[in-house]
């Protein structure tokens, strides 16, 4: 008998777009753009992030009506669904519980393994809280261990280590510098591409 299989994706860039990158051009705040890639240190950039939405009076509901207006990526829902009535699905990111919300509703609210943001009475974001360090590959990890088959997409170096834990693991659209560094990851650019490779690598 085949383990059952159950599928681990990324949320940003696989399903969703960039969720501070929208957020920065539809408020028109450049200092936003700014992104891991140049601030590495993923707690100073949260930090400034939090400050630089104080200095805007920006409170959890504006910022959750910029992301209800993103909406999925094209072909995102019916993605899902497809998913959904053949696998587990798990999506496993970096975001929040409050920014995801809106986009969640949209893809008919799967089950999402993320963060959490502190925002009191008013609606200002006070602080942001990690569940855990290197929780993609804590979850896939933890899934094995349930005796599931795990397979995973992601597009971005933080999904790396999820990609290398799962059974199989597949690039989905990624920045073209990564596929030269982990070439072990078949890279995927369409949603019937990555349907065919889990067809594969679930049977
Ligand atoms: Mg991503």
């Amino acid at each position: 008998m085949r383990k059952p299989v159950l599928v681990c994706l990324d949320l940003e860039g696989v399903l969703v777009p960039e969720i501070w990158i929208n957020v920065a051009s539809k408020t028109g705040i450049e200092e936003l753009k700014i992104t891991t890639r140049e601030m590495p240190d993923y707690d100073k950039l949260m930090e400034q992030r939090l400050r630089i939405l104080d200095r805007h009076h920006l409170k959890i509901n504006d910022i959750q009506a910029v992301i209800d207006k993103m909406g999925p990526l094209d072909g995102a829902v019916e993605f899902i669904a497809w998913l959904r009535a053949r696998y587990q699905v798990v999506i496993l990111s970096d975001t929040f519980y409050q920014f995801a919300e809106p986009l969640m509703r949209q893809l008919g609210f799967p089950t999402l393994f993320c963060n959490q943001l502190e925002i009191d009475g008013s609606g200002r974001i006070i602080a942001y809280h990690m569940r855990m360090t290197d929780p993609k590959r804590h979850a896939v990890a933890a899934f094995k261990s349930l005796n599931f088959r795990t397979i995973a997409a992601g597009d971005s170096y933080n999904d790396t280590a999820m990609l290398a834990e799962a059974d199989a693991g597949f690039f989905f659209r990624p920045p073209e510098h990564l596929p030269k560094e982990f070439p072990q990851f078949p890279v995927t650019q369409t949603y019937a591409e990555l349907q065919s490779r889990f067809e594969s690598a679930g049977s």
